[in-house]
């Protein structure tokens, strides 16, 4: 095999990141980045920018932590507009996100709110769209996965909020934004490896992405003669504090991601650029399609 060490533009990809191995850790929900331990890479020191998205406008859910950060770093440095939508317990990690936004010279929207809320629900894409002038992106990211051993274990109420964040929050967000959105715009839900692979654990959690797949699939058949875009991205295990907020027993965070052929967790970095190609006009013949980013898992 020949030796890469004199290519510096050329990345390994199994050793690009390292293997972590998170020690026990217990955050209330929502977990934050500002605590993780390891901190994670949202791409602050690497994400380059090529005006891929420039003039877009977009509403990312979740875009405090984890994914959703990562892609609000990137949109922007692509010449987008972005909103944030995130819990106001995560105000710390929106704050570092809209700095990076900002230090990009594009303009950032803060929003934060309860999906769990139907009236912020109801108003969320609406303040998006008034604060940025308009929508052309609306990335589904929010997610809420909380792990039960038994499904004796497992509540109405837990089902009930997991379906309300993953799925409801998703019908009532996209509906709102094909108010706003032109032809030419772009959907994108955030969907998991969980759909396909589910953990014994995350049933309700794995329902809901199977859910997501199929929402997506069908509106995409919906929306493409309009001329709208509906796509997905599926991760596999990306080093988020979803994880670390009950979303895993904590015995199991030292081996977090280390099944992959990778043979490591993603960084949320690693997702980026999945969302901005789907986002682009450079993916105009893509649609209902779901992007699997895991390290290396069979997946449909
Ligand atoms: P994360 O914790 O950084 O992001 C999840 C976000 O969801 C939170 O930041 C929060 O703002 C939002 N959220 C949760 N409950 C909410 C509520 N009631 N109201 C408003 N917002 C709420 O973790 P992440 O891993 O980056 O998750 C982003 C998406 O990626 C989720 O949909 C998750 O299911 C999906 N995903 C993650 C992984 C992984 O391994 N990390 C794998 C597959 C899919
Ligand atoms: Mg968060």
């Amino acid at each position: 095999m020949p030796d890469n060490t004199q290519m510096p533009y050329l990345n390994n990809p199994v050793t690009k990141y390292p293997k972590i191995s998170p020690p026990p850790q217990d955050q209330p929900e929502p977990g934050l980045d500002a605590t993780l331990d390891p901190k994670a890479d949202h791409g602050e020191k690497t994400y380059q920018g090529s005006g891929r998205l420039a003039g877009r406008k977009a509403l990312i859910t979740g875009g405090d932590s984890g994914i959703g950060a990562a892609v609000a770093i990137a949109y922007a440095r692509e010449g987008a507009d972005v909103a944030i939508a995130y819990l106001p317990a995560e105000e710390e990690d929106a704050r570092h996100v809209i700095a990076q936004i900002q230090a990009t010279g594009q303009q950032a929207a803060g929003l934060p709110g309860d999906l769990l809320d139907p009236e912020y629900r109801d108003s969320l894409v609406d303040d998006a769209a008034e604060a940025l002038g308009g929508l052309d992106i609306l990335v589904n990211n929010a997610g809420k996965q909380v792990y039960a051993e038994k499904l004796e274990d497992l509540t109405d109420q837990q089902v009930s909020e997991t379906f309300q964040v993953n799925i409801i929050a998703m019908f009532t967000l996209t509906r709102a934004a094909l108010k706003y959105l032109p032809e030419g715009g772009s959907i994108i839900n955030t969907t998991s490896i969980q759909a396909y692979q589910p953990s014994a654990h995350l049933v309700d959690y794995a329902s809901t992405k199977a859910a997501i797949n199929a929402f997506t699939k069908g509106l995409a058949e919906q929306l493409g003669p309009r001329g709208i875009r509906v796509n997905a991205v599926a991760p596999g295990p990306v080093w988020t504090p979803l994880q670390v907020s009950f979303g895993q027993p904590n015995e199991r965070l030292p081996h977090f991601g280390h099944n992959v052929p990778l043979g490591r967790p993603g960084q949320p970095a690693e997702l980026a650029a999945p969302y901005v190609f789907l986002a682009s006009d450079e993916a105009s013949y893509v649609l209902g399609e779901t992007l699997n980013v895991n390290g290396g898992k069979p997946s449909p």
